[in-house]
């Protein structure tokens, strides 16, 4: 059996970047960069207020104070939007406002706050300090200087820059096909009525809607029997049409089990079965060219964590992410914890602020077919392998159960 570590290692390794495809603006949310993209110009264009205020130079209100406010003429208006060509002569100002053009004659710019505007004539009512509240040309980026590099999320910030940056498009990965095979004659569908020693198949839904949470556009669900013939069948059939192929159940050592025999018939390579895991411990991953097979557990609760573990980074590595890290962060148990050394552990649990400090209260019902306790979770709480005990008030390392790809 392999380690956690080791599986998800691997799992990274043979996944491979999926091609690219170009898309417009709007259909840019959640994808990664497959180009740089570079500014075309600098950024800002050009000076700019940051403010609503008055332009001056900086020697006509060097004296300036409440009590003796220094008194300008009003040389005109520049509003955002406006050309801003005006020239500033001593003892003039121009009111400026936020965003708009600021003239290369102005010093600086002083807040509306600051001022008093009457009769054509404005007080101001402070010094000002050189380049005071204007946005200068190229302040953020350079003209040519690489702002958004390959790799990168397009989160709506980074939506908002590419359109600063003047692209109506941009090359991004495609996004898996991915095909869901759902094993087991006791699943029923929910809204059937039960027969004795059927169960309502979760595992379809869930999985299903942890992948479009994840950015998965194409998701095709099948079932199959147990059995091995029907079980190549679906897999030959699910192999056809997507990018990485997803079986929940019979991947354990029961004689219904069949996804490994099946896959291996079928020429896929079996890159591990079984890890160190709990819960997940059967999970089989295999390839044939460059698709790839998830053999899920069938217990739902083991079927999402080894999602988000497993599944998780193989997505983000195919879509282009820079980086397929889980992201951790130290919390105080609430209760004790504890396992037999030999499998890493994922407990659920809820991780809140109190007291000003990150705590995380492990869920009732942790055994694998409770998804109750996972329902209830938003973080799963790191159980090193061969730790068997953890006390109330330990640090231990949790990682958020965001049902999206980050
Ligand atoms: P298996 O790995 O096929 O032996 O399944 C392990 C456990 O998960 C059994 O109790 C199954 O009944 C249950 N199970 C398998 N598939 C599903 C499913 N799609 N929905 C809900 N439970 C399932
Ligand atoms: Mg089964």
């Amino acid at each position: 059996m392999i380690s956690f570590e080791e599986a998800r290692e691997s799992v990274v390794d043979h996944a491979s970047k999926l091609g690219t495809e170009t898309l417009r603006l709007n259909r840019l949310l959640g994808r990664y960069l497959a180009e740089p993209l570079i500014a075309q110009t600098d950024i800002p264009l050009f000076d700019n207020s940051a403010v609503d205020g008055f332009g001056v130079r900086l020697q006509d209100v060097a004296n300036a104070s409440e009590n003796s406010p220094t008194q300008l003429s009003l040389a005109g208006t520049i509003s955002a939007g406006d050309p801003g060509d005006m020239g500033l002569s001593q003892g003039q100002t121009i009111k400026i406002l936020t965003g708009a053009t600021v003239p290369a004659d102005v010093e600086a710019i002083v807040m509306r706050e600051f001022c008093q505007e009457q009769n054509g004539h404005v007080l101001v009512k402070q010094p000002a300090q050189a380049s005071e509240n204007i946005r200068r040309r190229g302040g953020e980026f350079a003209h040519g200087q690489t702002v958004l590099h390959p790799g990168t999320r397009i989160t709506p910030a980074v939506l908002g820059l590419i359109a600063t940056l003047g692209y109506d498009k941009a090359t991004v990965y495609r996004k898996p096909r991915v095909a869901v095979i759902v094993t087991g004659n006791e699943l029923l569908s929910p809204g059937m009525e039960l027969t004795p020693g059927k169960i309502y198949d979760s595992n379809s839904y869930a999985l299903r809607a942890a992948l479009v949470s994840h950015g998965v556009e194409k998701c095709s669900v099948m079932h199959t029997a147990d059995d091995l013939a029907s079980t190549k069948t679906t897999l030959q059939q699910a192999l056809a049409k997507a990018d990485i192929v997803i079986s929940t159940g019979g991947v354990s050592v029961g004689d219904f089990d069949f996804v490994k025999d099946a896959a291996e018939q079928i020429d896929f390579q079996t890159i591990f079965w079984r890890i160190a895991l709990k819960p997940g411990k059967p999970v089989y991953f295999g390839k044939l060219g460059n698709k790839l097979l998830f053999g899920l557990p069938g217990n739902p609760v083991s079927v999402l964590v080894t999602f988000h573990q497993l599944v998780k980074p193989a997505l983000l590595k195919m879509m282009g992410a820079e980086s397929t890290d889980a992201k951790l962060f130290p919390a105080r148990l609430t209760k004790p914890l504890k396992k037999k050394a030999g499998r890493m552990e994922f407990v659920r649990g809820v991780v809140r602020t109190e007291n000003n400090q990150l705590v995380v209260h492990p869920t009732i019902g942790q055994d694998s077919h409770m998804l109750g306790g996972l329902a209830q979770a938003n973080c799963l709480i790191y159980f090193a392998k061969d730790s068997e005990s953890l006390q109330s008030g330990d640090q231990v390392q949790v990682e958020l159960l965001e049902w999206s790809a980050n």
